[in-house]
């Protein structure tokens, strides 16, 4: 089965960029891609801004007809109720969003997410019509205790479990030890944990989904070491954070079949 999956390169701005500032940039970021000719059906680009913002990309998003996707930073599990301060998937599919990340290792550290709020959320995100970017990785202490792959290959089980087959998701694989430490894994180490974590979508959600499913990594990664991670077979693009933010660093790494032979 040939299954060719179309880059995403997404970028996660984290607690960065107010709704004004966010609308500056995305016009910014719009112009850069415009200018430069981006194919958008070659590679896809997605932006998370905070939730307060997301209504103003809305807006500028179908009035600009500006091509790239975009999407929260986390989802409540919940549909709608008494769970204060929470965002149901279905305000977010009002607002257009394609896309939600889950599991994101900030908030796995800093707000306690496990592995069940962590799939109860990738369920909730599909029940409202998201495509959940599913996000794992292994600390420091784990890379040294237990190898590359074994804590991320376990958090995707538990996070697709129960899920039916062939569920649209996308897959991030973010080394915690690498994000924001300006220390990238090696293309080889990304492609070593990447080529099990495929493995472990075509056990629960089968082959078909197996070979459709995008992999990013995500971890420093920047418009100089780009290309070295898009040349592996597994990975199909890149969750960026800081260099996100920046307009010329963004739009190069999504740029990067032009800057850089691949
Ligand atoms: C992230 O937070 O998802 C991330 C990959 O951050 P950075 O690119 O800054 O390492």
């Amino acid at each position: 089965m040939v299954v060719t999956r179309t880059p995403l390169i997404a970028g996660n701005w984290k607690m960065n960029l107010d709704h004004l500032q966010a609308i500056a940039f995305v016009q910014k970021l719009d112009w850069a891609l415009k200018d430069a000719k981006h194919d958008f059906a070659s590679v896809e680009v997605a932006v998370f801004p905070p939730f307060t913002d997301l209504r103003s990309v809305q807006t500028l998003v179908s009035a600009d007809k500006i091509e790239f996707a975009y999407g929260a930073q986390d989802l409540s599990a919940h549909a709608s109720g008494a769970y204060t301060g929470e965002i149901s998937g279905a305000f977010l599919s009002a607002l257009g969003c394609g896309y939600v990340l889950v599991g994101h290792s900030e908030r796995r550290q800093y707000h306690g997410e496990t592995d069940e709020l962590i799939a109860a959320k990738v369920k909730a995100a599909i029940a409202h019509g998201l495509v959940p970017v599913i996000c794992v990785g292994e600390t420091a202490g784990d890379l040294e205790e237990h190898g590359a792959s074994a804590v991320p290959v376990a958090q995707l089980e538990a996070a697709l479990a129960g899920l039916p087959k062939g569920a649209d998701i996308v897959v991030a694989y973010e080394p915690v030890w690498a994000i924001g430490s300006g220390q990238a894994a090696t293309p080889e180490q990304a492609e070593q944990v990447a080529l099990p974590l495929r493995a472990v979508v075509g056990r629960v959600l089968g082959d078909a989904a197996a070979a459709k499913t995008r992999i990013l990594y995500g971890g420093s990664v920047g418009a100089s070491n780009i290309a070295g991670f898009m040349r592996e077979p597994n990975i199909d693009g890149a969750l960026v954070g800081g260099a996100s933010l920046k307009i010329n660093d963004f739009s190069a790494i999504i740029r990067y079949q032009k800057h850089v032979g691949v």
